[in-house]
């Protein structure tokens, strides 16, 4: 890669952002790791760090617009114009329809479409100005219907419709806007759903493997290598697509 590029990943202090944010910086990609709380995301810069790349660690609320605004001017300010961003901050509100209350389908929706939005938003002025860019969203094999999921499952749908929708506005201005939908990964997310369900996390995980045609559950570094190839300098002419990285052809 570019040394001179400079990625955004939320959701980076843990999980897949943080394993993409890893992966990026492994590249060669300086990249700020943001996240909730900038104490959170220190974890992550320092494995950058001493891997030997360079990362900022930065607390903002995706889905809060001043917040949003702020974090891509400190990005810009202290490691040079982001023409990178992995859109990867997420939550879980999951319930049966008749349960789910309003408030779980506002937090889902407006940290995933919302913050998707006000981040990329932000960050496109970089990107045009550069004549370059790469926007990678997080997905889900939910987006096709997932049974407890309709928030969820409708914000990982409604980001696909986004990523297409980025890609035909961004295109002309050098910048591909693509979607990574993982299935089932180990992560804090898929084990907060296991405890919720009352299921140990080891179990779920040999559910999730039975059903899953390369006979593994997903790590966060799987993703992470898709988000790279979609980032990467020679990825100029894949735009608008949807890649489910879930070990096999059914979600
Ligand atoms: P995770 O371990 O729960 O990590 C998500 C990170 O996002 C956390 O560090 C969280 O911070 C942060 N975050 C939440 N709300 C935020 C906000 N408003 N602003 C900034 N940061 C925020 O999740 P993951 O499993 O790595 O998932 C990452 C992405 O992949 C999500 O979009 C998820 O929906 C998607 N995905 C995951 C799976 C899977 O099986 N794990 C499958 C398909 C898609 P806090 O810890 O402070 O809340």
């Amino acid at each position: 890669m570019n040394p001179e590029r400079v990625a955004i990943v939320t959701g980076a202090a843990r999980g897949i952002g943080a394993a993409t944010a890893r992966r990026l910086a492994a590249d060669g990609l300086r990249v700020a790791v943001l996240d909730l709380e900038e104490s959170e995301a220190k974890g992550t810069v320092d494995e950058i760090k001493d891997a030997g790349g360079t990362a900022v660690a930065i607390g903002a609320d995706v889905s809060d617009e001043s917040a949003v605004t702020a974090a891509v001017q400190r990005v810009a300010d202290e490691l040079g114009a982001p023409t990178v961003l992995v859109n990867n901050a997420g939550i879980l509100r999951d319930n049966l329809l008749f349960k789910m209350t309003a408030g779980d389908w506002d937090a889902v929706l407006t940290v995933h479409l919302r913050g998707a939005f006000l981040m990329s938003r932000a960050v496109q002025k970089y990107q045009v100005e550069q004549k370059w860019g790469r926007v990678v969203n997080l997905s889900s094999t939910s987006a096709l219907g997932n049974r407890g999921q309709a928030n969820y499952a409708a914000a990982k749908a409604g980001l696909q419709g986004f990523t297409k929708t980025l890609a035909l506005e961004l295109g002309p201005f050098g910048v591909t806007v693509n979607a990574v939908a993982p299935g089932f990964i180990e992560t804090a997310m898929t084990r907060a759903t296991a405890e919720r369900v009352g299921v140990p996390f080891e179990d779920f995980i040999a559910g999730a493997v039975a059903q899953t045609a390369v006979r593994r559950s997903g790590q966060p570094e799987d993703v992470a290598a898709a988000v790279a190839f979609f980032c990467s300098e020679e990825a100029s002419f894949v735009s608008g697509q949807v890649l489910y990285v879930a070990g096999g052809p059914k979600a």
